[in-house]
């Protein structure tokens, strides 16, 4: 029992699900409020968390407070302009953030609106970048519309575009689909052509979703035998686990329970190369994320509840570059709550890698190879402004290290030479996100790193 109350209190503060998942409701808290005035002006990460062996009320609450301040102590990195180790974009630090929801809430002006996001204009991933330059050009030639108004208006034209290409890639994966053995490649046709009566279908209103999609691909290529034999094994673990505790041995708890690990052995799963090739095609589909037109699909057709259309988007315009907290190894893998396991991340990558095993997200974003560098570069340099204590580098460069196999490790050797020569490597000024050719080739190259990577993490 004790440890699903813990569950719960930790969850209450979680950053990585609020503003994104939410309805943009978080708003400062007194709580948060309260966090801001024991800290000094340098992060430090003394404060110790209380063990939770056997825990009483009283020490739920103060470890409670001392992983909120201990997240929050993260957190502040990102005022100095810290760069995502995922995507190399710079990420906007939570004050900022409510600064810009406090204004955005007070006004239903898009120009008022408009000119808020402009001024943080730099944070914007490039879609959101993009979509700026549509609203400001729009409201040029209709000044009496709204944002909404403009994505609406581009709603036909956007949706066509989305469906050519997805049933582009979707015939793409039918022909990938050849090379699999003849029950498989049933059940992934089956599924296509169900998907595709779905999104040529005017009325349907449910929205297509590129991770369940993928997950049912990924279902599919399990084998029948070895998933039953996996919920079995769960199942054991679970009564294993937690044995007698009444009333929290519910039928829903256990479901939940395989579920979880079950995705999680699907995304570490390591697929037949004809698997491979239909998996990476299902990753080029459209998402709003990096693709405009994705974008006003998904957001002129969102219901808002009643709650003012523009002020939401707005918010969501900058909610993906927002600075959360990322556990290296992920709490679900019983990843601790502790300094050395945690990491900066803007909001979008944390979304978008769940619970998965770190091999796992460097095989969907190579470029962590390149930004993961420049974002301990930068951690450098802030530490040599007396801003960050030397040890919480070193100990999370090494738990990316150990975590990753070796994959992601930076040269931290200007922490000890002072300043200059080492640091300017990483200059952070060069943000850029487009790929240059040798970093393509070291991109391939990491790829069989990371095969051989996820066998060893497999063993284990
Ligand atoms: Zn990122």
């Amino acid at each position: 029992m004790q440890i699903f109350k813990i569950g719960f209190l930790l969850n209450r503060n979680n950053y990585r699900t609020s503003p994104v998942n939410s309805n943009y409701n978080n708003k400062p808290t007194d709580n948060y409020n309260l966090l801001k005035q024991p800290v000094g002006d340098t992060v430090t990460f003394s404060g110790k968390i209380p063990s939770i062996v056997t825990p009483t009320m009283e020490d739920l609450i103060n470890r409670t407070k001392a992983v909120d301040i201990l997240r929050y102590n993260v957190l502040r990195l990102a005022k100095y302009d810290l760069p995502c180790p995922v995507c190399g974009r710079l990420m906007l630090d939570v004050d900022k953030f409510n600064e810009f929801e406090n204004k955005v809430l007070s006004t239903t002006n898009p120009d008022e609106i408009l000119n808020f996001i402009g001024e943080l204009k730099k944070y914007l991933h490039p879609i959101e970048k993009k979509m700026y330059s549509i609203f400001r050009e729009e409201r040029y030639f209709h000044p009496d519309w709204s944002l909404y108004d403009i994505l609406k208006y581009n709603l036909p034209s956007s949706e066509k575009k989305i469906v050519q290409t997805q049933s582009k890639i979707f015939g793409e994966i039918g022909i990938l689909s050849r090379d699999l053995p003849p029950d498989t490649r049933k059940e992934v046709q089956n599924l296509i052509n169900e998907t595709f009566t779905r999104i040529f279908d005017t009325r349907e209103t449910s929205r297509f979703s590129r991770r369940i999609f993928i997950n049912k691909i990924k279902d599919i290529f399990i084998p029948e035998g070895v998933r039953q034999n996996l919920e079995e094994v769960f199942k054991n673990e679970y009564l294993k686990d937690k044995p007698n505790s009444k009333g929290a041995k519910t039928f829903e708890d256990i479901r939940a329970f395989i579920e979880e690990k079950m995705e999680y052995t699907i995304s570490n799963w390591i697929y037949t190369p004809e698997q491979d090739k239909i998996i990476e095609k299902a990753v080029e589909l459209p998402i709003a994320r990096n693709n405009i037109d994705a974008f006003i699909v998904k957001y002129a057709k969102r219901d808002y509840k009643g709650a003012n259309p523009d002020q939401k988007i707005a918010l969501r315009m900058l909610s993906n570059s927002l600075a959360t907290v990322e556990h290296i190894k992920p709490q679900f893998r019983k990843g601790a709550t502790e300094p050395k396991n945690l990491a900066v991340e803007c909001a979008a990558d944390n979304n978008g890698r769940g619970s998965e095993h770190i091999i796992e997200q460097i095989s969907e974003n190579p470029s962590m190879l390149f930004n993961y560098p420049k974002y301990m570069g930068r951690l450098c340099k802030i530490h040599g402004m007396g801003k960050v204590e030397k040890s919480y580098i070193t100990q999370q460069n090494k738990t990316f290290r150990d975590e990753s196999f070796g994959i992601l490790n930076a040269d931290l050797s200007g922490l000890r030479q002072t300043k200059k020569k080492k640091l300017n490597k990483f200059k952070s000024d060069d943000l850029g996100i487009t790929p240059t050719k040798n970093e393509r080739r070291a991109a391939r190259k990491l790829k069989l790193k990371i095969k051989s990577a996820k066998r060893k993490n497999n063993k284990i």
